[in-house]
Protein backbone atom coordinates (compact mmCIF):
# COMPACT_ATOMS: atom_id res chain seq x y z
CA UNK A 1 0.00 0.00 0.00
CA UNK A 2 1.03 3.36 -1.35
CA UNK A 3 0.38 6.03 1.70
CA UNK A 4 0.90 9.92 0.34
CA UNK A 5 2.38 12.15 2.82
CA UNK A 6 2.08 15.55 0.87
CA UNK A 7 2.15 16.26 -2.30
CA UNK A 8 6.07 14.52 -3.29
CA UNK A 9 6.54 12.02 -0.62
CA UNK A 10 4.84 8.48 0.58
CA UNK A 11 5.67 5.32 1.89
CA UNK A 12 5.16 1.89 0.93
CA UNK A 13 3.97 -0.12 3.51
CA UNK A 14 5.36 -3.43 1.91
CA UNK A 15 8.87 -2.14 2.68
CA UNK A 16 8.53 -2.14 6.76
CA UNK A 17 11.81 -1.77 8.14
CA UNK A 18 11.71 -3.57 11.68
CA UNK A 19 14.05 -2.30 14.66
CA UNK A 20 12.45 -4.82 17.23
CA UNK A 21 14.48 -7.34 19.19
CA UNK A 22 12.55 -10.83 19.34
CA UNK A 23 12.53 -12.32 23.17
CA UNK A 24 13.70 -16.15 22.62
CA UNK A 25 13.83 -18.49 25.07
CA UNK A 26 16.77 -20.22 24.91
CA UNK A 27 21.02 -19.68 25.21
CA UNK A 28 22.19 -16.66 23.75
CA UNK A 29 18.96 -14.62 24.31
CA UNK A 30 19.15 -10.70 24.74
CA UNK A 31 20.06 -10.24 28.54
CA UNK A 32 21.14 -7.18 30.90
CA UNK A 33 20.37 -6.24 34.50
CA UNK A 34 21.39 -9.78 36.15
CA UNK A 35 18.50 -11.38 34.74
CA UNK A 36 18.92 -14.82 33.14
CA UNK A 37 17.80 -16.37 30.05
CA UNK A 38 14.20 -15.26 29.66
CA UNK A 39 11.08 -18.90 30.07
CA UNK A 40 8.48 -19.86 27.58
CA UNK A 41 7.02 -23.12 28.83
CA UNK A 42 3.93 -25.53 28.36
CA UNK A 43 1.29 -25.52 31.04
CA UNK A 44 1.07 -28.42 32.78
CA UNK A 45 -1.32 -30.07 35.08
CA UNK A 46 -2.65 -33.53 36.17
CA UNK A 47 -4.41 -34.20 32.93
CA UNK A 48 -3.31 -31.68 30.61
CA UNK A 49 0.49 -30.21 28.82
CA UNK A 50 0.28 -27.25 26.83
CA UNK A 51 2.48 -29.28 24.35
CA UNK A 52 1.37 -30.70 20.55
CA UNK A 53 4.49 -32.56 20.75
CA UNK A 54 4.30 -33.89 23.92
CA UNK A 55 0.51 -35.06 23.37
CA UNK A 56 -1.62 -32.00 24.33
CA UNK A 57 -4.23 -30.48 21.82
CA UNK A 58 -2.75 -27.36 21.45
CA UNK A 59 0.37 -24.83 22.42
CA UNK A 60 -0.58 -23.47 25.77
CA UNK A 61 2.81 -21.53 27.12
CA UNK A 62 3.69 -19.51 29.73
CA UNK A 63 6.03 -17.21 28.95
CA UNK A 64 8.19 -15.44 31.96
CA UNK A 65 10.53 -12.31 31.30
CA UNK A 66 11.46 -8.87 32.13
CA UNK A 67 10.55 -6.06 29.36
CA UNK A 68 14.27 -4.36 30.56
CA UNK A 69 15.91 -7.12 30.46
CA UNK A 70 15.12 -9.43 27.59
CA UNK A 71 13.88 -7.62 24.63
CA UNK A 72 12.83 -4.30 22.83
CA UNK A 73 11.09 -2.16 24.66
CA UNK A 74 8.77 1.24 24.91
CA UNK A 75 8.67 2.45 28.60
CA UNK A 76 7.05 5.61 30.06
CA UNK A 77 8.32 8.44 33.12
CA UNK A 78 6.26 5.70 35.59
CA UNK A 79 9.88 3.61 35.28
CA UNK A 80 10.80 5.87 37.91
CA UNK A 81 8.10 7.37 39.92
CA UNK A 82 6.30 6.41 42.95
CA UNK A 83 3.30 6.64 41.79
CA UNK A 84 2.46 4.36 39.01
CA UNK A 85 2.24 5.26 35.50
CA UNK A 86 1.43 2.88 32.38
CA UNK A 87 3.67 2.77 29.47
CA UNK A 88 0.23 1.82 27.29
CA UNK A 89 -1.26 5.09 28.52
CA UNK A 90 1.48 7.60 26.79
CA UNK A 91 0.89 7.28 23.00
CA UNK A 92 -2.54 8.77 21.38
CA UNK A 93 -0.95 7.94 18.10
CA UNK A 94 1.91 5.69 16.42
CA UNK A 95 2.77 7.20 14.01
CA UNK A 96 5.86 10.04 14.49
CA UNK A 97 8.37 11.88 12.16
CA UNK A 98 11.57 10.04 12.89
CA UNK A 99 15.64 10.40 12.15
CA UNK A 100 17.85 7.95 12.14
CA UNK A 101 20.87 9.09 13.62
CA UNK A 102 24.99 7.24 14.05
CA UNK A 103 26.80 8.05 16.70
CA UNK A 104 30.26 6.55 18.09
CA UNK A 105 30.37 6.96 21.43
CA UNK A 106 33.33 8.73 23.35
CA UNK A 107 35.74 7.18 25.62
CA UNK A 108 35.68 9.33 28.56
CA UNK A 109 37.89 7.64 31.63
CA UNK A 110 36.53 4.05 31.43
CA UNK A 111 33.03 4.67 29.94
CA UNK A 112 31.36 5.07 26.40
CA UNK A 113 29.38 8.29 26.08
CA UNK A 114 27.65 9.82 23.69
CA UNK A 115 28.00 13.64 24.84
CA UNK A 116 26.32 16.78 24.24
CA UNK A 117 28.40 18.27 21.33
CA UNK A 118 27.62 15.09 19.62
CA UNK A 119 24.77 15.14 19.48
CA UNK A 120 24.39 19.13 19.50
CA UNK A 121 26.63 18.56 15.95
CA UNK A 122 23.71 16.33 14.07
CA UNK A 123 21.48 18.38 12.03
CA UNK A 124 18.02 17.22 13.79
CA UNK A 125 15.55 18.47 10.93
CA UNK A 126 12.50 20.64 12.61
CA UNK A 127 9.74 17.93 12.09
CA UNK A 128 11.31 15.50 14.36
CA UNK A 129 9.55 13.90 16.86
CA UNK A 130 11.47 10.57 17.48
CA UNK A 131 15.20 10.22 17.60
CA UNK A 132 16.52 6.95 16.51
CA UNK A 133 20.01 6.31 17.65
CA UNK A 134 21.93 3.70 16.31
CA UNK A 135 25.55 3.24 18.39
CA UNK A 136 28.89 2.42 16.40
CA UNK A 137 30.59 0.13 15.79
CA UNK A 138 27.15 -1.71 14.56
CA UNK A 139 27.10 -5.23 14.82
CA UNK A 140 24.12 -7.93 14.41
CA UNK A 141 25.46 -9.68 18.07
CA UNK A 142 23.87 -6.29 19.98
CA UNK A 143 20.89 -9.21 19.65
CA UNK A 144 21.59 -11.98 21.37
CA UNK A 145 24.66 -9.93 23.95
CA UNK A 146 24.48 -10.29 27.36
CA UNK A 147 25.40 -6.81 28.57
CA UNK A 148 24.76 -7.54 32.59
CA UNK A 149 28.13 -5.79 34.28
CA UNK A 150 29.85 -4.90 30.86
CA UNK A 151 29.46 -0.84 31.43
CA UNK A 152 27.61 -0.26 28.14
CA UNK A 153 27.60 2.76 26.26
CA UNK A 154 25.24 5.65 27.18
CA UNK A 155 23.94 9.28 26.74
CA UNK A 156 24.96 12.18 28.55
CA UNK A 157 21.92 13.29 30.94
CA UNK A 158 22.34 17.27 29.53
CA UNK A 159 20.96 15.48 25.97
CA UNK A 160 18.02 15.17 27.39
CA UNK A 161 16.98 19.00 27.83
CA UNK A 162 18.65 19.71 24.48
CA UNK A 163 16.42 16.86 22.52
CA UNK A 164 13.30 18.39 23.99
CA UNK A 165 14.02 21.39 22.86
CA UNK A 166 14.30 19.87 19.73
CA UNK A 167 10.56 19.13 19.95
CA UNK A 168 11.78 15.14 20.29
CA UNK A 169 9.51 13.46 22.31
CA UNK A 170 10.24 9.26 21.76
CA UNK A 171 14.13 8.38 21.70
CA UNK A 172 14.83 5.02 20.39
CA UNK A 173 18.98 3.42 21.53
CA UNK A 174 20.24 0.05 20.86
CA UNK A 175 21.63 0.12 24.02
CA UNK A 176 19.94 -1.02 27.34
CA UNK A 177 19.49 1.81 28.69
CA UNK A 178 20.14 5.40 28.26
CA UNK A 179 21.68 5.84 31.55
CA UNK A 180 24.71 4.39 32.97
CA UNK A 181 24.36 0.78 33.48
CA UNK A 182 25.96 1.31 37.46
CA UNK A 183 25.26 5.08 38.25
CA UNK A 184 24.20 4.81 41.93
CA UNK A 185 20.74 5.02 40.72
CA UNK A 186 20.68 8.83 39.64
CA UNK A 187 19.56 8.06 36.26
CA UNK A 188 19.89 11.14 35.23
CA UNK A 189 19.05 10.83 31.45
CA UNK A 190 15.75 9.84 32.37
CA UNK A 191 14.58 11.78 35.43
CA UNK A 192 15.90 14.64 32.78
CA UNK A 193 13.77 13.50 29.76
CA UNK A 194 10.39 12.83 31.48
CA UNK A 195 10.92 16.11 34.48
CA UNK A 196 10.82 13.10 37.22
CA UNK A 197 10.41 13.90 40.23
CA UNK A 198 8.82 17.82 39.53
CA UNK A 199 6.25 17.77 36.99
CA UNK A 200 6.28 14.05 35.52
CA UNK A 201 5.68 14.49 31.51
CA UNK A 202 3.65 10.95 30.65
CA UNK A 203 3.67 11.55 27.16
CA UNK A 204 7.25 11.18 26.47
CA UNK A 205 8.69 7.61 25.88
CA UNK A 206 12.16 5.99 25.80
CA UNK A 207 12.60 2.72 23.57
CA UNK A 208 15.54 0.37 24.53
CA UNK A 209 17.19 -2.63 23.24
CA UNK A 210 16.22 -1.62 19.27
CA UNK A 211 18.49 -3.01 16.11
CA UNK A 212 19.15 -1.33 13.05
CA UNK A 213 20.97 -3.04 10.44
CA UNK A 214 24.12 -1.69 9.02
CA UNK A 215 22.23 -1.27 5.80
CA UNK A 216 19.75 1.34 6.65
CA UNK A 217 20.73 4.63 5.83
CA UNK A 218 20.72 7.39 8.95
CA UNK A 219 18.23 9.96 7.54
CA UNK A 220 14.57 10.82 8.36
CA UNK A 221 11.80 8.11 8.46
CA UNK A 222 8.23 7.73 9.50
CA UNK A 223 8.10 5.48 12.18
CA UNK A 224 5.60 3.83 13.37
CA UNK A 225 5.57 2.48 17.06
CA UNK A 226 3.22 -0.10 18.47
CA UNK A 227 3.47 -1.88 21.88
CA UNK A 228 1.78 -4.82 23.89
CA UNK A 229 -1.26 -3.76 25.58
CA UNK A 230 0.31 -4.11 29.00
CA UNK A 231 -0.40 -2.19 32.32
CA UNK A 232 3.16 -1.34 33.26
CA UNK A 233 5.45 1.08 33.28
CA UNK A 234 7.37 -0.73 30.18
CA UNK A 235 5.99 -3.34 27.75
CA UNK A 236 7.39 -4.94 24.40
CA UNK A 237 7.23 -2.72 21.35
CA UNK A 238 8.30 -3.38 17.91
CA UNK A 239 9.17 0.29 16.11
CA UNK A 240 8.73 0.15 12.37
CA UNK A 241 10.50 2.47 9.85
CA UNK A 242 9.39 3.40 6.23
CA UNK A 243 11.75 5.59 4.45
CA UNK A 244 9.87 9.04 2.80
CA UNK A 245 10.09 8.28 -0.47
CA UNK A 246 9.21 10.74 -3.31
CA UNK A 247 8.03 10.54 -6.71
CA UNK A 248 4.81 11.80 -8.93
CA UNK A 249 1.56 9.63 -7.89
ZN1 LIG B 1 14.23 -0.10 30.05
Amino acid sequence: MILKLNQREFIDTSKPIDLSIELKAQEHSLKAWGQGDPKIEPVRDDDFVGSVAEGGVVNFKNIFFNPHAHLTHTECCGHITKEFYSVNDSLSRYFFNAQLVSIEPEKINNDSVITLEQVRNLDIDVNTEAIIIRTLPNSSSKKTFTYTGTNPPYIDGNVAQYLIDQGVDHILVDLPSVDKEQDNGILAFHHAFWNVPLNPNTTRTITEFIFISSDIEDGTYILNLQMGAFCNDASPSRPVLYAREEKNI
